[in-house]
């Protein structure tokens, strides 16, 4: 049974796209040396959304000019009950225009009005009051009792939680009194730039906060720089291993957040449709573009049949298209080179002896799709099982004995999240206790909350974001 729901369109006459932006330095929107600019689009549709500037190595230049003098003259010398005002005003303003941020992301990113507007831009705002209330409090950060700033921080995001990832890495900077200059993915400047007038906005001081829009070259830049004083990189494992290659031996403090392949496991006594909701949830929220996505699901094997039809069953009710629709459930692929990653690995998939199956629903003929899908009868060795596809596509494991799931859960290079699906909470206890990975979830997925560190083992990355762990990454012991 299908429910045919009438089209629940949110409006994007909320929010004012402008022609073309300037990058973001020293408090003012300025050209890119040269005049370099580049498109960016609506991944639903492929339409044109803005220019926005590229910055190229001498903008770098001038981008940590101005954080170092914003740093010296003004940031550092400010009491941190100030900051924190500027704090607490930048997450009202968030608020307030929480709309406009909504939809501006979903045009910009491809994910559903629904998620932009109850997970991506509430929980942005929470990391800003929660990193406010932090700032005249850092004796307690777990650094000494006189912990001082670093300096200016190199902050670098990906595409997949533009303004989230934003707010994890300005908001503990400034909180902590350092300055920033940022960095947004190619695809997705434009809920960046947004912030960028937030800024501007709350009076914030000039150079606190820059934002250089480009691509990987102007990331190698900032990396680079020796002006800069720590890095903080969110994205793939392989650019990740770049960059702690770059900054090994020189004085840059790294923390990287990176990829996963995080493991689902279902145990024979776990609430069934509970645990679907759950697997649903880990898997096919924002699109699997998902660091922490539940991507292989390990079921005990009595009950692998059940989970499956079940599974089945509830996918073939997962809305997939326009991502401005109410109604939606899974929007856009972000890029045309993300969907042809995606393709490629579910290929392989079906070449290495996997069985695979799609909700088999229509995709709209504009943009970048790729319907729900799950791979049954994986094993370990293949490469769906191994690698992670950032998308919406679950390799299926099974296995007979807890010892088994967790042998099968830690065989991975990566170690970011986990999810644990049973009655018994001893068995919980004792499964997590077994698990290498930095986030583990308990009958629900991907919950999120600013006061949690997030983080990973192996080559899910060093270091953690959010809580006072996060905080601590921005400090350093002062006498
Ligand atoms: P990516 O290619 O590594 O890009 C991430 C960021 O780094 C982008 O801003 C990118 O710029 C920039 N960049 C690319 N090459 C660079 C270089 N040589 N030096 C410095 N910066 C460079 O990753 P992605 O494909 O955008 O994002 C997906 C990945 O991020 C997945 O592996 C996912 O697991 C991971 N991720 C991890 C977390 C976490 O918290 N652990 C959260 C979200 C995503 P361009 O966009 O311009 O190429
Ligand atoms: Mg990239």
């Amino acid at each position: 049974m299908t429910f045919e729901y009438a089209p629940a369109p949110e409006s994007a006459s909320v929010v004012n796209i402008a022609d073309s932006y300037g990058l973001f330095i020293n408090g003012k929107f300025v050209p890119a040396k040269g005049g370099m600019t580049f498109p960016t689009i609506n991944p639903a549709n492929e339409k044109v959304l803005s220019k926005v500037a590229y910055a190229s190595k001498d903008d770098v230049d001038k981008a940590v000019a101005a954080a170092r003098a914003a740093y010296t003259k003004v940031w550092s010398k400010l009491s941190p009950a100030e900051r924190g005002k500027y704090l607490f005003r930048i997450a009202r303003i968030l608020q307030e225009r929480a709309r406009e941020f909504a939809v501006l992301e979903t045009l910009n990113n491809g994910k559903p009005i629904r998620e932009t507007r109850d997970a991506d831009i509430p929980l942005a705002a929470a990391h800003f009051f929660y990193h406010a209330g932090w700032a005249d409090k850092l004796e307690h950060a777990g650094v000494g009792n006189n912990p001082k700033s670093l300096g200016v921080a190199g902050q670098i995001i990906p595409w997949n939680f533009p303004l989230l990832m934003l707010s994890w890495k300005i908001a503990p900077a400034l909180a902590a009194g350092n300055t920033v200059v940022l960095k947004p993915a190619e695809t997705t400047p434009l809920t960046a730039l947004f912030f960028a007038e937030v800024c501007q906005q709350a009076d914030l001081p000039p150079g606190v906060v820059n934002i250089l829009t480009g691509d990987g070259a102007t990331g190698s830049h900032i990396v680079n720089h020796p002006g800069i004083d720590k890095i903080a990189f969110t994205g793939s494992t392989e650019v990740g291993k770049l960059i702690a290659r770059s900054v090994a031996g020189t004085k840059k403090s790294l923390t990287l957040e990176l990829g996963g392949k995080g493991a689902n496991i279902v145990y024979e006594d776990a609430a069934i449709d509970e645990t679907i909701e759950g697997i649903v949830n880990g898997i096919f929220f924002n699109q699997g573009h998902v660091c922490c996505a539940g991507s292989r699901l390990l079921v005990q094997e009595s009950v692998h049949d059940e989970v499956i039809e079940k599974l089945q069953r509830r996918m073939s009710q997962i809305r997939v298209g326009d991502p401005m629709d109410k109604n939606t459930d899974m929007g856009a692929i972000n890029s045309s080179a993300q969907l042809a990653k995606i393709r490629e690995l579910a290929d392989v998939g079906g070449e290495e002896g996997a069985t695979r199956w799609d909700n088999g629903c229509e995709l709209p003929a504009k943009g970048f799709w790729f319907r729900p899908t799950i791979f049954t009868g994986v094993t370990q060795a293949q490469r769906i099982a191994r690698e992670e596809i950032f998308g919406p596509v679950l390799s299926v494991l099974t296995f007979r004995t807890p010892q088994e799931a967790i042998d099968k859960a830690n065989n991975t290079p990566f170690g970011l999240s986990a999810g644990i699906w049973s009655d018994k909470g001893s068995k919980v206890l004792w499964t997590a206790k077994n698990l290498k990975a930095g986030v583990i979830w308990a009958n629900t997925f991907n919950k999120f909350d600013p006061a949690s560190p997030f983080g990973g083992y192996k080559e899910s990355g060093w270091g953690r974001e959010g809580g006072r762990h996060g905080l601590s990454a921005y400090l350093k012991g002062g006498k």
